[in-house]
Protein backbone atom coordinates (compact mmCIF):
# COMPACT_ATOMS: atom_id res chain seq x y z
CA UNK A 1 0.00 0.00 0.00
CA UNK A 2 1.44 3.30 -0.95
CA UNK A 3 1.97 6.07 1.46
CA UNK A 4 -0.14 9.42 1.65
CA UNK A 5 2.06 12.49 1.81
CA UNK A 6 0.74 15.91 2.47
CA UNK A 7 3.42 18.44 1.09
CA UNK A 8 3.86 21.93 3.26
CA UNK A 9 4.76 24.59 0.69
CA UNK A 10 4.25 22.80 -2.25
CA UNK A 11 5.34 26.28 -4.40
CA UNK A 12 8.48 26.45 -2.90
CA UNK A 13 11.96 25.43 -3.85
CA UNK A 14 12.21 22.17 -2.07
CA UNK A 15 8.09 21.76 -2.27
CA UNK A 16 8.50 21.38 -5.95
CA UNK A 17 11.07 18.92 -5.99
CA UNK A 18 9.20 16.54 -3.52
CA UNK A 19 6.15 16.94 -5.35
CA UNK A 20 7.44 15.95 -8.55
CA UNK A 21 9.22 12.78 -6.96
CA UNK A 22 6.47 11.93 -4.65
CA UNK A 23 4.16 11.34 -8.20
CA UNK A 24 6.93 9.35 -9.96
CA UNK A 25 7.15 6.94 -7.10
CA UNK A 26 4.27 4.20 -6.75
CA UNK A 27 5.74 3.82 -2.82
CA UNK A 28 4.00 7.31 -2.64
CA UNK A 29 0.60 8.67 -3.03
CA UNK A 30 0.28 12.52 -2.99
CA UNK A 31 -3.07 13.20 -0.56
CA UNK A 32 -3.07 16.98 -0.84
CA UNK A 33 -0.39 19.85 -0.78
CA UNK A 34 -0.47 23.45 1.27
CA UNK A 35 0.72 26.44 0.61
CA UNK A 36 -0.32 30.05 1.35
CA UNK A 37 -3.16 31.57 -0.96
CA UNK A 38 -0.80 34.60 -2.75
CA UNK A 39 2.15 31.45 -3.51
CA UNK A 40 -0.18 28.64 -4.73
CA UNK A 41 -0.57 29.72 -8.87
CA UNK A 42 -0.26 26.46 -10.52
CA UNK A 43 -1.01 24.18 -7.59
CA UNK A 44 -4.65 23.56 -9.16
CA UNK A 45 -2.85 21.43 -11.93
CA UNK A 46 -1.73 18.74 -9.33
CA UNK A 47 -3.89 15.16 -8.87
CA UNK A 48 -4.43 16.13 -5.42
CA UNK A 49 -6.47 18.85 -2.87
CA UNK A 50 -4.81 21.96 -2.84
CA UNK A 51 -4.91 24.18 0.90
CA UNK A 52 -4.04 26.55 3.35
CA UNK A 53 -4.71 24.41 6.43
CA UNK A 54 -2.80 20.95 6.67
CA UNK A 55 -5.84 20.05 9.43
CA UNK A 56 -8.00 20.50 5.98
CA UNK A 57 -6.03 17.25 4.39
CA UNK A 58 -5.23 15.72 7.44
CA UNK A 59 -9.26 14.99 8.31
CA UNK A 60 -10.58 11.31 6.81
CA UNK A 61 -6.51 10.46 6.42
CA UNK A 62 -7.01 8.28 9.43
CA UNK A 63 -3.69 9.06 11.03
CA UNK A 64 -2.13 7.50 7.77
CA UNK A 65 -0.52 10.49 6.16
CA UNK A 66 2.85 11.53 6.42
CA UNK A 67 3.62 15.59 6.68
CA UNK A 68 6.69 16.55 4.51
CA UNK A 69 7.64 19.96 6.13
CA UNK A 70 10.34 22.22 4.10
CA UNK A 71 8.88 25.59 5.00
CA UNK A 72 9.61 28.04 8.06
CA UNK A 73 10.45 27.52 11.63
CA UNK A 74 7.07 29.45 13.11
CA UNK A 75 5.23 27.46 10.20
CA UNK A 76 6.78 23.92 10.66
CA UNK A 77 5.98 24.01 14.35
CA UNK A 78 2.40 25.15 13.65
CA UNK A 79 2.23 22.16 11.76
CA UNK A 80 3.73 19.54 14.05
CA UNK A 81 1.60 20.87 16.53
CA UNK A 82 -1.33 19.83 13.79
CA UNK A 83 0.37 16.43 13.06
CA UNK A 84 0.56 15.32 16.70
CA UNK A 85 -3.35 16.02 17.33
CA UNK A 86 -4.58 13.82 14.52
CA UNK A 87 -2.13 11.72 15.18
CA UNK A 88 -0.40 11.36 11.60
CA UNK A 89 3.45 11.58 11.24
CA UNK A 90 6.11 14.22 10.32
CA UNK A 91 8.90 15.00 8.35
CA UNK A 92 10.79 18.45 8.94
CA UNK A 93 13.66 19.56 6.84
CA UNK A 94 13.17 23.29 8.17
CA UNK A 95 16.01 25.50 9.65
CA UNK A 96 16.27 28.11 11.55
CA UNK A 97 14.56 26.57 14.82
CA UNK A 98 15.52 28.68 17.64
CA UNK A 99 16.37 26.16 20.96
CA UNK A 100 13.45 26.92 22.61
CA UNK A 101 10.99 25.98 19.53
CA UNK A 102 13.57 22.32 19.15
CA UNK A 103 12.58 21.75 22.89
CA UNK A 104 8.92 22.07 21.58
CA UNK A 105 9.14 20.00 18.68
CA UNK A 106 11.00 17.36 20.95
CA UNK A 107 8.12 17.62 23.39
CA UNK A 108 5.62 16.91 20.55
CA UNK A 109 7.45 14.28 19.65
CA UNK A 110 6.87 12.22 22.70
CA UNK A 111 3.38 11.63 21.67
CA UNK A 112 4.01 11.88 17.60
CA UNK A 113 5.85 10.55 15.10
CA UNK A 114 8.41 12.89 13.86
CA UNK A 115 11.74 13.40 12.54
CA UNK A 116 13.99 16.61 12.02
CA UNK A 117 16.99 16.70 9.94
CA UNK A 118 18.83 19.90 8.99
CA UNK A 119 20.13 18.08 6.03
CA UNK A 120 18.80 14.79 4.47
CA UNK A 121 21.14 14.23 2.10
CA UNK A 122 23.58 10.92 2.53
CA UNK A 123 26.60 12.54 2.26
CA UNK A 124 26.52 15.22 4.74
CA UNK A 125 25.13 12.43 7.01
CA UNK A 126 28.00 10.25 6.76
CA UNK A 127 30.14 13.00 6.82
CA UNK A 128 28.64 13.82 10.53
CA UNK A 129 29.47 10.04 11.29
CA UNK A 130 33.08 10.28 10.22
CA UNK A 131 34.54 13.89 11.48
CA UNK A 132 34.35 12.65 15.31
CA UNK A 133 36.88 10.69 14.08
CA UNK A 134 39.03 12.81 11.73
CA UNK A 135 38.36 15.94 14.55
CA UNK A 136 39.99 13.72 17.06
CA UNK A 137 42.83 11.82 14.79
CA UNK A 138 44.13 15.35 13.96
CA UNK A 139 44.03 16.45 17.48
CA UNK A 140 43.77 19.78 18.98
CA UNK A 141 46.88 21.42 17.36
CA UNK A 142 44.32 21.82 14.42
CA UNK A 143 42.36 24.93 14.03
CA UNK A 144 38.64 24.04 12.84
CA UNK A 145 36.85 26.61 10.28
CA UNK A 146 33.99 26.30 8.51
CA UNK A 147 32.57 28.22 5.00
CA UNK A 148 29.17 27.51 3.68
CA UNK A 149 27.80 29.04 0.64
CA UNK A 150 24.08 29.15 -0.79
CA UNK A 151 21.77 31.12 -3.00
CA UNK A 152 20.86 34.57 -2.60
CA UNK A 153 17.41 33.40 -1.01
CA UNK A 154 18.17 31.61 2.08
CA UNK A 155 16.73 32.91 5.15
CA UNK A 156 18.96 31.91 7.67
CA UNK A 157 22.75 32.34 8.88
CA UNK A 158 24.59 30.28 9.38
CA UNK A 159 22.87 27.51 7.94
CA UNK A 160 21.22 24.58 10.00
CA UNK A 161 23.77 22.11 8.06
CA UNK A 162 27.04 24.12 9.26
CA UNK A 163 25.58 24.11 12.75
CA UNK A 164 25.29 20.55 13.13
CA UNK A 165 28.58 20.05 11.60
CA UNK A 166 29.84 22.62 13.70
CA UNK A 167 28.22 20.95 16.78
CA UNK A 168 29.15 17.69 15.67
CA UNK A 169 33.25 19.05 15.86
CA UNK A 170 32.30 21.06 18.91
CA UNK A 171 31.50 17.92 20.63
CA UNK A 172 34.31 16.08 19.19
CA UNK A 173 36.53 18.24 20.86
CA UNK A 174 34.42 17.85 24.17
CA UNK A 175 33.13 21.60 23.59
CA UNK A 176 29.59 23.63 23.47
CA UNK A 177 29.32 25.24 19.86
CA UNK A 178 27.12 28.30 21.35
CA UNK A 179 30.89 28.61 23.69
CA UNK A 180 33.15 28.72 20.68
CA UNK A 181 31.86 29.35 17.40
CA UNK A 182 32.87 32.49 16.28
CA UNK A 183 30.87 33.63 12.74
CA UNK A 184 31.93 37.23 12.19
CA UNK A 185 35.59 38.64 12.60
CA UNK A 186 35.86 42.47 12.19
CA UNK A 187 38.38 45.31 13.21
CA UNK A 188 41.78 44.57 15.79
CA UNK A 189 40.22 41.52 16.57
CA UNK A 190 43.31 39.41 18.41
CA UNK A 191 45.01 36.48 18.00
CA UNK A 192 42.50 33.29 17.39
CA UNK A 193 41.84 31.67 20.46
CA UNK A 194 42.07 27.90 20.46
CA UNK A 195 38.74 26.77 21.64
CA UNK A 196 37.27 28.47 18.67
CA UNK A 197 35.10 27.53 15.83
CA UNK A 198 34.50 29.57 12.68
CA UNK A 199 31.63 29.13 10.65
CA UNK A 200 31.45 32.19 8.21
CA UNK A 201 28.68 32.32 5.26
CA UNK A 202 28.33 33.29 1.93
CA UNK A 203 25.48 34.18 -0.14
CA UNK A 204 24.60 34.37 -3.96
CA UNK A 205 23.24 33.09 -6.91
CA UNK A 206 21.84 29.95 -6.90
CA UNK A 207 24.09 28.16 -4.98
CA UNK A 208 22.30 24.63 -3.69
CA UNK A 209 24.94 24.67 -0.58
CA UNK A 210 28.39 23.57 0.05
CA UNK A 211 30.37 23.77 2.74
CA UNK A 212 33.72 23.14 4.00
CA UNK A 213 35.37 22.34 7.09
CA UNK A 214 39.39 23.36 7.30
CA UNK A 215 41.70 21.27 9.87
CA UNK A 216 44.32 23.93 9.80
CA UNK A 217 47.64 22.65 11.95
CA UNK A 218 51.17 23.39 11.71
CA UNK A 219 52.86 22.42 8.14
CA UNK A 220 49.47 21.43 6.58
CA UNK A 221 45.68 21.80 5.80
CA UNK A 222 43.00 19.33 5.28
CA UNK A 223 39.75 20.31 3.80
CA UNK A 224 36.29 18.19 3.66
CA UNK A 225 34.24 19.66 0.82
CA UNK A 226 30.16 18.65 0.83
CA UNK A 227 28.40 20.28 -2.51
CA UNK A 228 24.51 19.52 -3.04
CA UNK A 229 24.50 19.67 -6.89
CA UNK A 230 20.64 19.57 -6.69
CA UNK A 231 17.71 19.65 -4.52
CA UNK A 232 17.22 16.46 -5.43
CA UNK A 233 19.70 14.95 -3.27
CA UNK A 234 17.26 16.18 -0.03
CA UNK A 235 14.07 15.43 -1.18
CA UNK A 236 15.33 11.77 -1.82
CA UNK A 237 16.51 12.07 1.97
CA UNK A 238 12.72 13.27 3.17
CA UNK A 239 10.98 10.52 1.42
CA UNK A 240 13.42 7.86 2.70
CA UNK A 241 12.54 9.42 5.79
CA UNK A 242 8.94 9.01 5.70
CA UNK A 243 8.69 5.76 4.19
CA UNK A 244 11.12 4.77 7.60
CA UNK A 245 8.96 7.27 10.24
CA UNK A 246 5.29 5.26 9.02
CA UNK A 247 7.18 2.15 10.67
CA UNK A 248 8.16 3.77 13.57
CA UNK A 249 6.39 4.21 17.55
CA UNK A 250 6.36 8.11 19.16
CA UNK A 251 9.01 8.38 21.65
CA UNK A 252 11.75 11.50 20.85
CA UNK A 253 12.45 13.73 18.13
CA UNK A 254 14.41 11.34 15.28
CA UNK A 255 17.03 12.17 12.64
CA UNK A 256 18.96 10.75 9.89
CA UNK A 257 21.44 9.07 11.91
CA UNK A 258 18.47 6.81 13.40
CA UNK A 259 18.19 5.61 9.57
CA UNK A 260 21.50 4.75 9.14
P1 LIG B 1 11.22 28.41 -0.08
O1 LIG B 1 11.09 29.79 0.46
O2 LIG B 1 11.51 28.24 -1.53
O3 LIG B 1 9.91 27.56 0.27
C1 LIG B 1 9.14 27.69 1.43
C2 LIG B 1 7.70 27.55 1.03
O4 LIG B 1 6.90 27.49 2.22
C3 LIG B 1 7.19 28.76 0.20
O5 LIG B 1 6.54 28.30 -0.97
C4 LIG B 1 6.22 29.42 1.15
O6 LIG B 1 5.15 30.10 0.48
C5 LIG B 1 5.71 28.22 1.95
N1 LIG B 1 5.04 28.63 3.18
C6 LIG B 1 5.36 29.62 4.02
N2 LIG B 1 4.43 29.74 5.00
C7 LIG B 1 3.53 28.77 4.77
C8 LIG B 1 2.33 28.37 5.43
N3 LIG B 1 1.87 28.98 6.53
N4 LIG B 1 1.63 27.31 4.92
C9 LIG B 1 2.06 26.68 3.80
N5 LIG B 1 3.17 27.03 3.12
C10 LIG B 1 3.89 28.05 3.61
O7 LIG B 1 12.37 27.71 0.80
P2 LIG B 1 13.18 26.36 0.48
O8 LIG B 1 14.46 26.70 -0.21
O9 LIG B 1 12.29 25.34 -0.12
O10 LIG B 1 13.59 25.94 1.97
C11 LIG B 1 12.60 25.76 2.98
C12 LIG B 1 13.28 25.36 4.28
O11 LIG B 1 13.95 24.10 4.12
C13 LIG B 1 14.37 26.33 4.75
O12 LIG B 1 14.34 26.38 6.16
C14 LIG B 1 15.66 25.68 4.27
O13 LIG B 1 16.80 26.04 5.00
C15 LIG B 1 15.31 24.23 4.50
N6 LIG B 1 16.09 23.26 3.71
C16 LIG B 1 16.43 22.12 4.35
C17 LIG B 1 17.08 21.12 3.66
C18 LIG B 1 17.36 19.82 4.38
O14 LIG B 1 17.99 18.91 3.79
N7 LIG B 1 16.88 19.66 5.62
C19 LIG B 1 17.40 21.27 2.32
C20 LIG B 1 17.04 22.47 1.67
C21 LIG B 1 16.36 23.44 2.39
Amino acid sequence: MSTPIIVMGANGRMGRTICTLVQEDPAFTLAGVVERSEFAAGLDALPCPVSQNVEELLQGLDGKAVVVDFTAPEVSLATARSVARFGAAHVIGTTGFTNEQKQELARLAESCRMFWAPNMSIGVNVLLKVLPELTRALGDKYDIEMVELHHNRKKDSPSGTALRLGECLAEARGWDLDDVRCSARDGIIGERPKAQIGIQAIRGGDVVGVHTIYFMGPGERIEVTHQAHSRETFAQGALRAAAWLCGQQPGRLYGMQDIF
